[in-house]
């Protein structure tokens, strides 16, 4: 099992990597956030402009709604781990090119290996591509599993994604439900019954 000293050495690698371009423009690293023991991981595309400035990922209006959609399953962000792709802001949040995902994504093998989690989502279709399938379509492949040898993956939409096509928002709920059932089969210590979306939202007013 992971410990401390790991996490360390790994988030301290991100800091101090220039492999790619994307080094020189951000304001800072976004290594992840969450339970280093969680049994689920989330991963997304890369920083954007708030994730730039506050080194967290998912911050915002996009990370208030994949807070939303985590409540209603029963999950909190102390109950998964939150990463991305690029773990640095491409200019303009442009799409991270493949020569910035592949130069990045050692790091995020390596919080896989410590996470060594039971179920993966990819938010959007950037994380899907690179973890599911080069050829993924989240329209028409969103909230189906597939076994990679110790986990199980899956794409959805990306939460800055549904904020712009709302559209999609209830196939995405769906999704989150598919999540729900999944972790009620696999997982042992990650909750599953909805969190009152009301108290969430009282703490903000
Ligand atoms: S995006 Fe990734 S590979 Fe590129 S400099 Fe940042 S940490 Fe390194």
């Amino acid at each position: 099992m992971a410990n401390t000293s790991d996490w360390a050495a790994a988030r301290a690698a991100v800091e101090a990597c220039t492999a790619c371009p994307l080094r020189e423009t951000c304001r800072q690293t976004v290594f992840g956030v969450g339970s280093e023991t969680a049994e689920v991981l989330f991963v997304g595309e890369g920083p954007g402009k708030t994730e730039d400035e506050e080194g967290v990922p998912f911050v915002g209006p996009a990370g208030k709604l994949l807070d939303e959609l985590l409540a209603a399953i029963g999950l909190t962000r102390e109950h998964v781990y939150i990463a991305n792709i690029v773990k640095c802001r491409p200019p303009m949040n442009r799409d991270p090119k493949p020569e910035e995902r592949a130069a990045c994504m050692p790091h995020l093998k390596r919080q896989m290996e410590l996470l060594a989690p039971k179920l993966v989502v990819c938010l959007g279709r950037i994380a899907a591509q690179e973890l599911i399938s080069p050829e993924f379509r989240v329209t028409q492949e969103h909230g189906f599993w597939n076994i990679r040898g110790s986990y199980e993956i899956m794409g959805t939409w990306h939460p800055a994604a549904l904020l712009r096509n709302e559209r999609n928002l209830p196939d995405a709920f769906e999704d989150f439900k598919v999540l729900q059932r999944r972790i009620r089969k696999v997982c042992k210590m990650t909750p599953s019954d909805p969190i009152a979306l009301c108290a969430g939202r009282a703490k903000d007013t």
